[in-house]
């Protein structure tokens, strides 16, 4: 009887310690492949960074996925273990020694985790490898071998992600951006951290369904905050306030990946009712396929374009260059536009190409000195030939901006590379037509782009943006009127100038 207290004293320690918190590695792979696009992805292509835990604090700070999982582990109490976070520009499929030196560097970080009761994979979800057509699910095949099959996987996706059978089986649950512009990436992280946090404590048991329309979902109807769009969206918002559901996703898909998952997904994650996941997937994904009737394209050619964009009665006017879309993985030097606003006389415009030989030409003539020579075109032949511009040097930068608003992505540093701006000849002064050249391929996501460089775009008549939804979260605040514009180009917007061969058929909107 005496000796009882003091083995209760024994226990005492274990008992009133605190649960640890559950340690998750955290792993991004990031690439949206244009497997149209005869230009390999390299490992120089990519950005690697392999934070530690004192980097965690300031990524919290953004507004990317990443700064969601960060903040989402202190609200629901999460140790993070970062791995790799790897990320590149759309491009063409990624090399087969980029690939495997990606995932082996995020694999054996991952095996030298002390303890492991969790994964989030940050993938985009489109990503196609010279070897592996859906190189997402390779990825978390390879993840799932090294940690065995019982440790709780979430995968985060972009809206743009080509979704199969394969990764769905392979992970817990998957979610994907609701917003495109992806304005949520935040939100999305978070998310993800919460229900890690609920799956790595065993509080629920999810199941998820996939469900894919047989349709492209084009990509200029992939608009999330307006018809048709919007309501499918509003849904699965509306369906996560369901306790029973921990994920509603629905993906649009990418149509420049010629792979078998192309198109529009739905996924439903739920706690352990099969039946509830595969009703609601069913239902959204035949809420997609209702708006079919909507997705007639009819859009202006370059010509009509600026000659819409000339006779507009205000400025400025927004040109989306579809077919030149660089978040798309085109080649960010397509001449049409540009050969367009020249050939008719428009005035005070904005023109933005890749082109590091140009600048460099404009280096040599220095800011002031005069400058013809032929820019853009030069990447493949997709885009264009290049055309000659005769102006001056009007400035050279560093090409660095910061965008501190929450824009597509949730990107906030960026870097065009060695930038000039050319006054083109003709050009007024209080309203210049400026061709802006860079020496990085850069996605027209943020108005400091533009603003970094001393040009107001909100002061210009005529901006031409290399995109399709994605800038238009920076651009529809300034724009008086957005005119998409069918241009060729490795990213155009009408399938029936691809050979597509490995999709899956039938699929309304492709002939
Ligand atoms: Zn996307």
């Amino acid at each position: 009887m005496g000796r009882k207290p003091l083995l209760l004293l024994a226990f005492l320690p274990v008992l009133i310690a605190p649960s640890r918190r559950p340690a998750v590695a955290v792993g991004r792979i990031s690439h949206e492949s244009n497997s149209f696009n005869p230009a390999r992805t390299t490992l120089a292509d990519f950005d690697r960074r392999t934070p530690g835990l004192a980097d965690l604090e300031r990524l919290a700070e953004g507004h990317d996925t990443l700064a969601g999982i960060v903040s989402g582990a202190g609200k629901y109490g999460l140790e993070l273990y970062p791995t790799l976070l790897a990320a590149a520009t759309p491009k063409g499929p990624v090399a087969t020694e980029a690939f495997e030196a990606l995932v082996e560097d995020m694999v054996r970080r991952m095996r030298q985790a002390p303890r492991l009761d969790g994964v989030i994979l940050d993938l985009h979800g489109a990503m196609v490898s010279e070897a592996y057509p859906h190189a997402d699910a390779e990825i978390v095949r390879r993840v799932r071998d090294a940690v065995g099959p019982k440790l709780p996987i979430v995968v985060i996706h972009d809206f743009h992600a080509n979704i199969s059978e394969e990764i769905v089986r392979l992970c817990d649950v998957l979610l994907t951006y609701k917003e495109n512009p992806h304005i949520d990436t935040r939100e999305r992280g978070e998310q993800a951290a919460r229900i890690m946090a609920a799956l790595a404590t065993g509080r629920v048991r999810p199941v998820q369904a996939l469900v894919k329309p047989p349709m492209i979902y084009n990509i200029v109807f992939q608009n999330t905050r307006r018809p048709p769009l919007a309501p499918v969206v509003e849904e699965t918002r509306r369906l996560e306030q369901d306790p029973r559901i921990l994920a509603a996703s629905v993906a649009g898909g990418y149509q420049y990946a010629d792979v078998e998952a192309m198109g529009p997904s739905v996924v439903v994650a739920t706690d352990g009712d099969p039946d509830l996941a595969r009703r609601e997937a069913q239902r959204l994904a035949d809420m997609l396929w209702e708006t079919r009737k909507q997705l007639t394209l009819k859009l202006p050619d370059a010509a009509q374009a600026v000659r819409q964009a000339i006779e507009a009665e205000a400025g400025p006017v927004v040109l989306m260059d579809l077919g030149d879309n660089v978040g798309g993985g085109s080649a960010g030097d397509s001449t049409f536009l540009l050969a367009e606003l020249l050939k008719q006389r428009a005035r005070g415009w904005v023109v933005t190409i890749f082109d590091p030989e140009a600048v460099q030409e404009a280096v040599r003539r220095t800011v002031n000195g005069s400058f013809d020579f032929a820019v853009g075109g030069k990447t493949d032949r997709f885009h264009g030939d290049p055309v000659r511009v005769q102006g001056r040097v009007r400035s050279l930068h560093d090409g660095f901006y910061f965008e501190p608003e929450a824009r597509h992505g949730g990107q906030r540093y960026f870097s065009q590379g060695l930038t000039a701006v050319i006054a083109v000849e003709e050009s007024r002064p209080e309203q210049p037509s400026l061709l802006v050249l860079t020496s990085r391929r850069t996605s027209p996501n943020s108005l400091h782009q533009l603003i970094s460089l001393g040009i107001y775009p909100e002061r210009q008549r005529i901006l031409a943006v290399k995109g399709a939804i994605a800038p238009r979260a920076a651009y529809e605040p300034i724009a008086r009127r957005i005119i998409e514009v069918d241009t060729p180009g490795l990213t155009a917007v009408n399938p029936a100038r691809f050979r597509y061969t490995r999709v899956r058929r039938p699929l309304f909107g492709l002939q």
